[in-house]
């Protein structure tokens, strides 16, 4: 069963190891609270619906309107803890066919309800969360329309209904010998449909590419009617329709089927991690290993604060003890960066680049573990967010945020983000801990992506209000750097207003106009993204 209120299944923990309490005591201050509503008074707070229970495959119990009610961002979790949740859906749908589909929109149309489409629940930036309106609001829930519907082995093409998880993805295609080879860290929930309409990206973007990348058609229903995009290889056919559903975040429609390109299992997959003397050092690294296009499906270097974090959180004393010794020696210290590479592919290939890194990186006096830290990395690749729960029960609240700026540019976006969180709450005399890694790369550039950690007050307005300042203090950040407000998360509730700064007043008039003509009716997802 999944948690109502935090991360994950209920029967997984992901304790912290006392060596990360203790860095958390030192740098962030011994906590002072922590609360967690029950579920029950979270029911409690539920209104009337203001829909019957006879529309098409809605149910109005209580229960699904509070699983359906937040998703993941932190305003969510400090509301759900709190529980100071006060907007609810009125109904659950669960279509399970294009048909229910088609009905959800025409009575959405005829009597002016809202539909929020809902994969995993997984967003992070309030993108399904009702909005208070005098209209009732329904959340279509994809979790039935989750199988394939075909593969092309010739075309490389799979076809899948756009409620499918991640592992369900996986296990589907890897019985046939292929792989999607898209891992956001939130894999184990999130869906096909949610990583198109959030434009998502994957852990392997290096080798895979993003969700853009494998997104090759698609049917949405639409108020206006069905939007079929047929598969073609590519096309020089105007303005290419794709583009207008990727990132769309549920505002012009419900994906229902959507097409996506996919590649064979890989002979060979490792990941290996290397300790860089330092950030610049590490920093050139990557840089060159981007620029000059090494065949490699992964990387990501963290900077010296996150290297210190990752040491921590794995606890081991006495192994990180030696492993910080045997660094030394090696003329690593703490200033060091980590940087884990992945190999998929061709074992020749993978074995050819493997030796060709490997020679690099010694050149930078970087230290290899081989695969020790990359094994433990790979187990642990979509566990770390277990940790949000955790932290909350320990009194911390963990956000993270993403950008993407030229290699020019890293450096002093990384200094501005982090200084602008570490100062954000200076007037209350709280301090932040904040450390960035990054995680996905282009010729021009990589994204950022930044993780920070403080203390939960005694009260819901206190805890929210300081995230608010994090919150805009980080972005403020970003925008005077000129990166872009989100390079995987999306935009939704919470980047709403810093969206106009990167698009520009023609550029939100244009997806304004957008969404409507495809939405005349104002019924989809309103209130998000524009
Ligand atoms: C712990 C954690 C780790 C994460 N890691 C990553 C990461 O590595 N990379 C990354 O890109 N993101 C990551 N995210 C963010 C999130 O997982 C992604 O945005 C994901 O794509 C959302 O998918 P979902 O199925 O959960 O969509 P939801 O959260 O349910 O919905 C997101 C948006 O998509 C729309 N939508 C969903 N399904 C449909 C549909 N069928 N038709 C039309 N619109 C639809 C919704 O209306 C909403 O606007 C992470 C989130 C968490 C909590």
């Amino acid at each position: 069963m999944r948690r109502f209120n935090g991360w994950g299944d209920e029967d997984v923990e992901y304790p912290l190891k006392d060596t990360m309490k203790r860095m958390l005591r030192e740098l962030v201050g011994e906590p002072v609270y922590t609360y967690t509503a029950s579920k029950d008074q979270l029911l409690s707070k539920i209104d009337k619906t203001r829909i019957r229970s006879s529309v098409t495959c809605v149910t109005i119990r209580d229960i699904d309107r509070l699983y359906h009610a937040r998703g993941q961002s932190l305003p969510d979790w400090i509301s759900l803890r709190f529980g100071e949740v006060n907007t609810f859906p009125d109904g659950v749908a669960y279509p399970t066919d294009d048909q229910d589909l088609k009905e959800l929109i025409d009575i959405a149309k005829d009597n002016k309800f809202c539909l929020i489409p809902y994969g995993g629940g997984t967003s992070v930036l309030g993108h399904i969360n009702p909005i208070s309106m005098d209209r009732p609001i329904i959340t279509v829930s994809m979790e039935k329309m989750n199988r394939i519907v075909g593969i092309n082995e010739q075309n490389r093409v799979a076809e899948f209904y756009a409620g499918i998880s991640g592992p369900d993805i996986e296990k589907t295609l890897m019985s046939m010998g292929y792989t999607l080879g898209h891992f956001p860290q939130s894999f184990e929930f999130s869906t096909l449909g949610g990583w198109v309409a959030t434009k998502s990206s994957g852990q392997q973007s290096f080798g895979y590419g993003r969700i853009d990348n494998m997104f090759m058609g698609a049917e949405v229903y639409t108020p206006k009617g069905m939007l079929k995009i047929p598969h073609v290889p590519d096309s020089a056919a105007g303005p290419d329709i794709k583009e207008l559903v990727l990132g769309s975040e549920g505002r012009i429609g419900i994906l229902s089927k959507i097409s996506v390109r996919i590649s064979k299992i890989p002979e060979k997959e490792l990941f290996e991690a290397y300790f860089m003397p330092s950030w610049e050092v590490g920093f050139k690294v990557v840089k060159m290993l981007t620029q000059e296009r090494y065949p490699l499906s992964l990387l990501r270097l963290s900077n010296p604060k996150e290297t210190t974090a990752h040491l921590l959180m794995a606890g081991k004393e006495f192994i990180i003890g030696m492993l910080k010794k045997y660094l030394s020696l090696r003329g690593v210290t703490d200033q060091g960066s980590l940087l884990v590479v992945g190999y998929s592919g061709k074992s020749k290939v993978v074995n050819r680049t493997q030796r060709e890194v490997r020679s690099l990186i010694k050149r930078f006096k970087g230290v290899p573990t081989y695969t020790l830290i990359g094994k433990a990395w790979q187990k642990n690749r979509f566990k770390a967010p277990y940790l949000r729960n955790s932290l909350w029960e320990e009194g911390y609240a963990v956000d993270t945020l993403e950008t993407c700026v030229p290699w020019d540019k890293v450096g002093s976006t990384i200094r501005d983000i982090e200084e602008s969180l570490e100062s954000a709450l200076i007037d209350e005399d709280e301090r932040v801990y904040a450390f960035s890694h990054l995680s996905h790369f282009y010729i021009t550039g990589p994204s950022i992506y930044t993780t920070y950690i403080y203390r939960i007050a005694r009260d819901f307005g206190t805890t929210l209000n300081r995230w608010k300042k994090l919150k805009h203090a980080a972005s403020k950040a970003i925008i005077r750097n000129k990166g872009t407000i989100s390079h995987h998360h999306g935009v939704g509730l919470d980047h709403k207003e810093y969206l106009e700064a990167e698009k520009g007043e023609i550029g939100i008039g244009i997806l304004k106009d957008m969404i409507s003509s495809f939405d005349p009716y104002n019924i989809m997802n309103p209130g998000k993204l524009v």
